[in-house]
């Protein structure tokens, strides 16, 4: 264990830096030890937390883009001279952008 690790709170995730190795965390009063590894995450772990947490927003951009862009073909399709364009056009690129929505949520369980 390196001398600088840096320790966060496990309930709030608050970085425990220049703190005493016992006491409480300063944002959430949730009590630790980070000698006894208790209360506390270490920077790893919370790293991969976050990792994990920005490809699932990752992931839900997709999703995300996929229902606007449905959104603005349905409201092209009523200003369109052939309503059916914007819809077909609309629907394969959402088509793509959930197929890669859902290709970043498998790779994400295979890490
Ligand atoms: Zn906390």
């Amino acid at each position: 264990m390196p001398r600088d690790a840096i320790w966060y709170c496990e309930q709030c995730n608050y970085e425990l830096a220049g703190l005493p190795p016992q006491g409480q965390c300063p944002e959430c009063g949730h009590p630790y030890d980070t000698k006894a590894r208790k209360g506390v995450r270490d920077s790893a772990h919370a790293q991969r937390r976050v990792d994990r947490i920005m490809r699932l927003v990752g992931s839900s951009v997709y999703f995300m883009l996929a229902v606007c862009v449905m959104i603005c073909a349905g409201l092209l399709s009523f200003v369109a001279r052939t309503p059916n364009k914007p819809l077909i056009v609309g629907g394969i690129i959402a088509g793509i952008l959930v197929l890669g929505g859902v290709v970043s949520l498998l790779r994400d369980k295979d890490s």
